[in-house]
């Protein structure tokens, strides 16, 4: 189990409420082993929170809370992901901090710290304590890997749409507490795989699927646009009727998952049997137990308070989910949330 805070969870382009959670095992302190996951808004942003609610850390301090922070775990390169990390970059103090991310992440975000954009405060040797924050690659075996004691994490690369270099990468992450077994699952930006030219969501539900929902029963899934966004300007994001799409793959997985469970036998299909039509899979409450909290909502900032988008793209997916019956619990993330997951 996991203690969760919302530092932000918007898409932009509000600058003070960017993808930030800070979280630590449930039965440790934050000052024994904090993570954050995604550090687009920081400092500025939790400053805010903590004059509002002080009990979230049980610190004042947003610079005392960041001390805790023993490494930054990334999904992609992208500013609303990585903002709070380089601005703060100088002034964070406590432990040398590593950025946890893809390789490729990784370079994109050494671009930053070259000494033009902003001056270098990152290396990848573990022996240069002067610099800041230390690269730190995930993902080169496809295995569990320790992120912090008692916390491992699993990589799984999505796509997050093509440009003129070529597709381009987001991450998915299975968050794992090692002594319960128990995991949540957080995915950054998110192009639908049905649009894809290189689908790849699919492996994280086939990996997610027989945990759903004894081991794993929280999923961190974005939403970016509302229903009137067209398909052809998601700019490798999700609408709502994606995100539903993504679910209920989500939600077939593991329907088969159970069903292989209940049919396995050593005797093989016979061939003819593949031939024929698959019968439709009945996939009511397929996700009891699953709680599925909606990130990354893109806002209009037109000056109604109260994040209108983010309102109008949550009841659209609950709109769509209801004749489906799938049993899942939508949630919306919401700035200086603290869930347990
Ligand atoms: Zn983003
Ligand atoms: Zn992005």
């Amino acid at each position: 189990m996991f203690d969760l805070v919302v530092v932000g969870e918007g898409g932009g382009p509000d600058e003070t409420n960017l993808s930030s959670y800070l979280f630590k095992p449930s039965d440790k302190q934050w000052r024994d082993g904090t993570v954050g996951l995604e550090a687009g808004s920081g400092l500025g942003a939790l400053q805010k929170l903590l004059a509002a609610d002080d009990r979230l850390f049980n610190s004042t301090s947003a610079s005392e809370v960041y001390s805790f922070v023993q490494c930054f775990l990334v999904t992609h390169a992208h500013l609303d992901h990585v903002n709070g990390l380089v601005l703060s970059a100088g002034s964070l103090s406590g432990p040398r901090k590593r950025v946890c991310a893809s390789k490729h992440s990784l370079q994109d975000l050494e671009s930053v710290f070259a000494d033009r954009i902003w001056p270098n405060l990152a290396s990848w040797d573990k022996e240069d304590e002067n610099y800041k924050l230390l690269y730190s690659v995930i993902g080169a075996r496809d295995a569990y890997e320790e992120l912090v004691t008692d916390v491992s994490i699993r990589y799984f690369p999505i796509s997050h749409g093509h440009n003129d270099r070529g597709d381009y990468d987001s991450a998915a992450f299975f968050i794992r507490h090692d002594p319960t077994g128990h995991e949540f699952l957080f995915f950054g930006d998110v192009e639908p795989d049905s649009l894809s030219r290189s689908p790849k969501t699919i492996n994280v539900w086939r990996a997610a699927a027989p945990k759903i929902p004894a081991s794993l029963n929280a999923v961190f899934l974005e939403c970016s646009w509302p229903s009137s966004r067209s398909d052809d300007t998601l700019y490798g994001h999700l609408s709502p009727v994606h995100f539903v799409r993504e679910l209920e793959t989500l939600a077939a997985e593991v329907v088969k998952v159970r069903t292989a469970a209940k049919t396995s036998s050593p005797v093989r299909p016979a061939r003819k049997k593949q031939r024929l039509a698959p019968v439709p899979l009945d996939l009511r409450n397929a996700l009891a137990g699953l709680t599925v909290y909606v990130i990354h909502c893109k806002d209009t900032l037109d000056g109604v308070p109260d994040r209108p988008n983010q309102r109008l793209i949550i009841q659209e997916i609950k709109t769509l989910l209801e004749p489906r019956g799938l049993g899942v619990e939508i949630v919306a993330a919401r700035q200086g949330m603290r869930v347990q997951v």
